[in-house]
């Protein structure tokens, strides 16, 4: 009888736990893809990882065909599918790699109940993090809420070992009728994302093995100085690989082992630790699922935060006057990504200078970004607003002038994303608004027609969020 494997986030061959125990069972496999409903929990998928998540399905199907076998695709409810399969071909087991976000959780836990009053056998595994949620916990037994003492306890326990695809996987090839992809519509038109993305992007297991060889082999010597440089071509762009499970961390863990021979210790590890922040973020939600929609800290609830409807949209077009806030909202429109050091930027933009919440922006970034991660994203946001765990004080602003200057010091990052700018000297290229006309006439730019003023007045924003925080800062 056939063993169902039911991907999701993890559609890969390489280091897939449920694959290898699938094929050790000796069972032929149904590999399925279930397009589950959105209000079943599992989240809005956004217009950008859609794109994505199209490109991936076709190459993990691509993959499967070349060992004879194929990716069967259905939408529904999980469990109805899952029953309906099993029915038609006589399948008697299903097996998983198990996901944290926490209506996943719940949907899984109530489907395995279900299954196994069938007399269903359901196996699931871990894999899409180095440790299972619960794996790591302090002394005294609870979650961690901090990062160092999470991440020492991560660097003292054992090693993840990846497994490679088993050879000869005994695929079922006659599978009962799938439905088509394209009928799924996840390639949208409007915006139709393709032209751009495909520049930068290959979906699937085979782009993301190939973005960690180009890391390893070009990227990761000089790695924990260069990443905050966004000009640079600095970080390993694996993201949206991880998002959807097309490369597990251990793999990525582990191609990194044994490199401090030939590179420095530093750079290996810092970037393990960033590693390690993903696996922090969903540590956190797993164990405190309010982190993905509630203020951590419930204090920030009596948060007064402004309602502008305009400044949210300049912030989101790329048009708020300061030019490494909208480079990198327009590099995100145009690539689905952003770079680490200006998401930071854009987000405390956001919160600080618009004063909007921070929800508005995650719920923005969801829909945009290729990487989009319901652990990562929301753990990111509060982080910047200063209302998560272990979160940077709110009274942190970052000045986008002066960060501008610091991370981006000759200008190269706005002017390859706000084109209006690009023949700005660099010495206002992050602070048009100072310029005298000479220099921008020189440099055709017209303030406030062919790129914007400032939507608002940096020191004068700033003492602004400064006193809305203040009136919650003492509340419990
Ligand atoms: P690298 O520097 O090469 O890092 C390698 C991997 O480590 C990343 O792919 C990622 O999985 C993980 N990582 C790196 N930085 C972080 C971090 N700060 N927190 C958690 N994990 C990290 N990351 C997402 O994957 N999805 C999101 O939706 C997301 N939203 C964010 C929103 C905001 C406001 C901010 C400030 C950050 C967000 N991040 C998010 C974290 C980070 O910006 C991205 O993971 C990183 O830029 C991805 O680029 P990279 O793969 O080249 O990173």
């Amino acid at each position: 009888k056939p063993v169902i494997l039911w991907f999701r986030k993890d559609l890969r061959l390489d280091d897939n736990k449920a694959l290898n125990a699938a094929h050790f069972s000796g069972r032929p496999i149904i590999s399925l893809y279930i397009r589950e409903p959105e209000a079943a929990g599992t989240g809005p998928l956004g217009a950008a990882q859609s794109w994505w998540l199209h490109h991936s399905l076709e190459a993990l199907d691509g993959s499967l065909r070349k060992r004879r076998g194929g990716l069967l695709l259905a939408s529904g409810e999980a469990l109805g599918v899952l029953r309906s399969l099993i029915r038609q071909s006589d399948a008697d087991a299903v097996f998983w790699n198990r996901r944290y976000d926490p209506p996943g959780i719940s949907i899984d836990a109530h489907i395995e109940h279900e299954l196994e009053k069938q007399a269903i056998e359901v196996k699931s595994f871990g894999g899409q993090l180095l440790h299972e949620p619960s794996q790591l916990m302090t002394g005294s037994g609870t979650p961690y809420r901090v990062y160092t003492p999470f991440w020492r306890a991560l660097e003292r326990s054992i090693e993840p070992e990846p497994l490679d695809i088993p050879s000869k996987l005994q695929l079922a090839s006659k599978l009962p009728g799938s439905e088509k992809l394209e009928s799924w519509k996840l390639l949208s038109t409007q915006p139709d994302w393709a032209s751009n993305f495909a520049d930068l992007w290959t979906p699937g297991e085979e782009g993301a093995q190939e973005k960690l060889r180009t890391f390893i082999e070009d990227r990761l010597d000089g790695y924990k100085e260069n990443r905050d440089y966004p000009a640079k071509p600095a970080t390993s762009m694996l993201s949206p690989h991880l998002a959807l499970g097309e490369i597990s961390p251990a793999r990525i863990w582990d191609a990194t082992r044994g490199l401090s021979k030939h590179l420095p210790a530093a750079d290996i590890v810092h970037f393990r630790k960033e590693i390690a922040w993903r696996d922090f973020s969903y540590h956190l939600l797993a164990h405190f699922p309010r982190l993905a929609t509630a203020n951590w800290e419930d204090r920030f609830d009596r948060f007064e935060w402004g309602s502008a409807e305009e400044d949210f949209n300049a912030w989101s077009r790329g048009m708020t006057g300061y030019p490494i806030v909208d480079a990198g909202m327009r590099q995100l429109w145009r690539y689905g990504w952003m770079h680490n050091r200006v998401r930071m930027i854009a987000a405390s933009f956001l919160i600080k200078d618009l004063m909007v919440d921070w929800r508005h922006g995650e719920a923005w970034f969801r829909d945009t970004l290729v990487d989009a991660d319901p652990a990562n994203n929301a753990a990111s946001w509060q982080w910047v607003a200063g209302s998560g765990a272990d979160a940077s004080p709110f009274f942190r602003v970052f000045n986008p002038v002066l960060q501008g200057e610091k991370f981006d010091p000759d200008g190269d990052f706005v002017r390859s994303h706000v084109p209006e700018l690009r023949k700005l000297d660099a010495k206002y290229i992050h602070r048009p608004f100072e310029a005298p006309k000479s220099v921008l006439d020189a440099a055709d730019v017209i303030l406030g027609e062919t790129y914007p003023e400032p939507v608002v007045d940096h020191a004068g924003a700033r003492k602004r969020a400064l006193a809305a925080y203040n009136a919650i800062r003492g509340a419990a």
